[in-house]
């Protein structure tokens, strides 16, 4: 069985207030919220709670950092963004103890999100030397015929807790590149490492009102920000279900959006696949963050003359995979995030069970204090339980059997979800068959997540629209103007 360590490992961690103006600055109101460590339950510190004032606030700053910041040279802005992500870097460590404590995931898996972090800055700085307009053949000699890129203006940002830091990141690193000033609304249950964040971009000297960190009431503070004249753009990451409710305000607002959404990602893993490479790979991305990842394989559909072997590696995996407090770092998976986590959890393996599938291994919670559920493996899973058509959002993976190669793309493709997906395969053929039908937005060949800067990052179907890495994620960033001069 995976187990928990009994240890109780502690360090400090601070009360955050909101980023206004490059001040941390206490709401008008003096509301806080308390923060709560998901390893044990307790209150560790609170978070400021913003209201209208101080959003008013926060947005006239917005305007003003966007001012002196896109009238800043490309290649200074992009010095400064070099130089808060060395600051990262340099305070990894420190940022990390503050995500692992708020949010769960383990020490070395809250270091790597940072240093990962520092890296995507970095590709974001030196992608914004790249912004090129044109320049058009003229159909007139006298005419110069000029398309020009500018920044769409002040973003506001939507960021939830499972990545506190990178989700911030490549939202940040596209709005920062191109010119904009960045508004974010980070998570209220995770609010000290997104801080610690802004904090090295203040060090790195962006002017102030560049960047701006509010926390709060998040349907208020989204409906307000959407709605307000300042904000040019808007970006969401989280659940289908609210990102439908924000991109409908902001098309009622014109404003332009970015929606990251949930996925269900399907695994297949074919008849000629490494099955060792399979169960490595996967079992690894599956418990990776307590499974709390958009991209985290979901679904997995193996093949009926691979599966027992497909499974029973998963089975061993999961059951030596040590579950405990994140700063213990012995420990591989930490706590759900929060108990809401909890209670969706306890509902998808009660359905699961009562629809016929089998606990191999899991299926419940550990202990009582603090969130920790056991890694979880299902078998003979039915098409119609509630793990396989809702994002289980947790450390559950569904096996399902198939035959036909076709069978499995049909399933792949069944949800309206369309973010990440997997494939275990050597054969080149059914590779590129699958490259070319799987209905995603990210397919993974032969390995795990590897959600590099420099390639697009984002869904189709209900899983959203717009990209957030290689140069797509700097496009929405950016307005064309055309310009046509006649020389007298
Ligand atoms: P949720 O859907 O209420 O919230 C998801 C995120 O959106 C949170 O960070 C929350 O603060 C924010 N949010 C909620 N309502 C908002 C609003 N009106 N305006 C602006 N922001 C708002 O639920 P939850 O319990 O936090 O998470 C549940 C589900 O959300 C998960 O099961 C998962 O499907 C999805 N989720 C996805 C991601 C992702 O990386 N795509 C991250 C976190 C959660």
């Amino acid at each position: 069985m995976s187990s928990t360590s009994t240890t109780a490992p502690t360090a400090s961690y601070p009360d955050t207030r909101l980023l206004i103006d490059n001040e941390w600055q206490d709401a008008q109101s003096g509301r806080r919220i308390d923060v709560v460590n998901p390893a044990t339950g307790a209150a560790m510190a609170q978070v400021a709670h913003a209201g209208r004032v101080d959003l008013d606030r926060a947005l006239a700053a917005a305007q003003r950092g966007f001012e002196a910041w896109r009238n800043t040279p490309a290649h200074e802005r992009a010095q400064t963004m070099r130089r808060a992500a060395a600051l990262v870097r340099a305070r990894a460590d420190a940022i990390a103890q503050l995500l692992t404590q708020e949010q769960g995931k383990p020490i070395a898996e809250a270091r790597g999100e940072v240093l990962a972090g520092a890296d995507i800055l970095d590709w974001f700085a030196d992608e914004g030397l790249r912004v090129y307009g044109r320049i058009v053949p003229p159909r007139r000699l006298d005419v110069q015929q000029l398309v020009l890129k500018e920044p769409v203006g002040p973003v506001a940002a939507f960021t939830p807790w499972n990545f506190p830091v990178n989700q911030i990141v490549r939202k940040l690193g596209a709005a920062l590149a191109t010119g904009c000033s960045f508004l974010v609304k980070a998570p209220e249950e995770t609010p000290a490492a997104p801080a610690a964040l802004l904090q090295a971009f203040v060090d790195a000297g962006v002017p102030a009102g560049t960047v701006g960190l509010v926390f709060g009431d998040p349907a208020e503070i989204s409906s307000y920000l959407i709605a307000h004249p300042v904000i040019r753009k808007i970006t969401f990451t989280g659940s289908t279900a609210v990102g439908k409710q924000l991109a409908a305000l902001a098309g009622q607002h014109m404003k332009r959006s970015t929606m990251e959404l949930g996925g269900h990602a399907p695994v297949i893993v074919a008849e000629d696949a490494d099955v060792a490479a399979a169960i490595k790979a996967m079992a690894g991305a599956k418990f990776r963050n307590a499974g709390q990842v958009c991209i985290s394989p979901t679904r997995f559909l193996v093949h009926n003359s691979v599966r027992q072997a497909f499974t029973d590696g998963m089975v061993r995996y999961a059951e030596q995979l040590k579950v405990g407090n994140g700063l213990d770092a012995a420990t591989r998976m930490g706590p759900l995030a929060n108990p809401r986590r909890l209670t969706a959890l306890a509902e998808v393996l009660q359905d699961a069970k009562a629809k016929g599938a089998e606990v191999l291994t899991g299926g419940e919670r550990i202990g009582s204090a603090g969130n920790f559920f056991a890694p979880t493996i299902l078998a003979g899973v039915p098409l119609d339980a509630s793990v396989f058509n809702n994002e289980p959002f947790g450390p559950v993976a569904a096996i399902r059997g198939f035959d036909t190669l076709d069978e499995a793309l049909a399933e792949a493709n069944r949800l309206p979800y369309g973010l990440a997906s997997y494939a275990f395969t050597q054969s080149i053929k059914t590779a590129q068959q699958l490259a070319q039908r799987l209905d995603v937005g990210m397919l993974w060949v032969n390995q795990g997540p590897a959600a590099s800067a420099e390639m697009p990052f984002g869904g189709v179907k209900d899983s959203g629209y717009g990209s957030e890495g290689g140069p797509e994620a700097l496009e929405s960033y950016l307005v064309t103007k055309s310009v046509s001069i006649l020389s007298l």
